[in-house]
């Protein structure tokens, strides 16, 4: 098993258990994360015994990057998996640090019409480790920390609640990656029942929520995860969330040619999001091979974003990063992988 699985909680409990002390799984943490170190001998304050014993059960490394594409400010990797199976993560430069983009599943099972990771479905779950080392490998290639994480690369983090939220406690302890709350965000299609879960999650990240459309009718045809929870339920939730936490919320919301960004949808976006503590994040479509959607003219962007500012919605247009190397969501994979 990956060492990496484990947060510090479980460390603890594991070294209870074959005669090692609590604070041994601090000083185990600070090798991991602080260390990075590549294996189990390089520590020197731990008894032989209880190594040995370590070595048995735990590995250090099981994801392998195979292919890196490069420009100035984005990285793109591709991950073999130790079943030989593919996820991708994206690295950008901001000027206010080092970002990762990571994948939480192999696959996705949500089939949003315009995702090309939607296209396949869910093989399955990443584990915990397998989240977590794609931070560090990252990080090993480009020689510097990583400041920010969001969970929005292949597959619903959502549907791997359970190894989502271990993964957060992993990169935000104080021994970890040291990732403070606030760099991270979680990105939704809108599982409501997770989302309510989730407010109740003692780590104050950050919620993005995949909204697309502003009625039921043409978010069901983009995504069908709204055929089960359509938007008064999940706006409902989204508002019992923010009660719960102070955070801000984040709507994102593709821009997608004569399908979602007339004039009418700008206007009933902004009844739809009216009084609530969030912003919209317009992101211009990355177009793909095999999906028939495109992306909107700027200007219509522009026009767009104008509604929303006019009804005093706090907007803002996402920065393009990645359009020249396969920098949207499950095309590395899908090159790689043919689907
Ligand atoms: N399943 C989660 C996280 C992964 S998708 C979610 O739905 O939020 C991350 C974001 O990328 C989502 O907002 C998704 O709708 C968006 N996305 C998918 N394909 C895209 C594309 N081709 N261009 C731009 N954004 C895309």
């Amino acid at each position: 098993m990956s060492i990496y699985n484990l947060t510090k909680e479980e460390l603890v409990d594991y070294f209870l258990e074959i005669g090692l002390k609590k604070y041994h799984a601090e000083e185990m943490f600070r090798w991991l994360y602080e260390k990075k170190i590549k294996s189990l001998d390089q520590i020197t304050n731990i008894k032989k015994e209880a190594l040995e014993k370590m070595k048995e059960k735990f590995s250090l490394g099981e994801i392998q990057i195979v292919a890196v594409e490069r420009e100035k400010e984005v990285n793109k990797y591709l991950f073999s998996l130790k079943d030989k199976e593919h996820v991708e993560a994206v690295l950008m430069r901001h000027d206010y640090g080092n970002s990762i983009c990571i994948s939480s599943q192999v696959g996705c099972n949500m089939g949003c019409k315009f995702c090309e990771s939607g296209r396949r479905k869910k093989v399955r779950n990443l584990e915990v480790g397998e989240m977590v080392e794609q931070v560090l490998q990252v990080e090993e290639d480009i020689k510097t920390r990583i400041s920010h994480v969001v969970i929005m690369g292949i597959g619903e983090p959502f549907d791997n609640f359970d190894n989502l939220l271990k993964f957060i406690q992993i990169i935000n302890d104080p021994k970890g990656l040291q990732i403070g709350s606030r760099h991270i965000t979680v990105s939704t299609c809108g599982i409501v029942p997770k989302i309510l879960e989730f407010s109740k999650f003692p780590y104050p990240v950050n919620l993005a929520i995949s909204l697309h459309a502003p009625n039921d009718l043409l978010r069901s045809q983009l995504m069908p995860i709204n055929k089960v929870y359509p938007l008064k339920e999940l706006m409902k939730a989204l508002k019992e969330y923010s009660k719960n936490s102070s955070r801000r919320l984040t709507f994102e919301y593709i821009l997608l040619k004569d399908i979602n960004d007339t004039k009418e949808c700008a206007e009933e976006l902004s009844k739809l999001i009216r009084g609530m503590n969030a912003y919209v994040n317009l992101i211009p479509y990355n177009q793909t091979e095999a999906i028939e959607f495109k992306r909107s003219e700027p200007f219509q962007i522009m026009k767009f974003y104008d509604i929303l500012k006019k009804n005093k919605i706090q907007v803002t247009i996402r920065k393009e990063f990645g359009t020249t190397i396969s920098a949207a969501c499950g095309q590395l994979r899908s090159k790689k992988e043919d689907v």
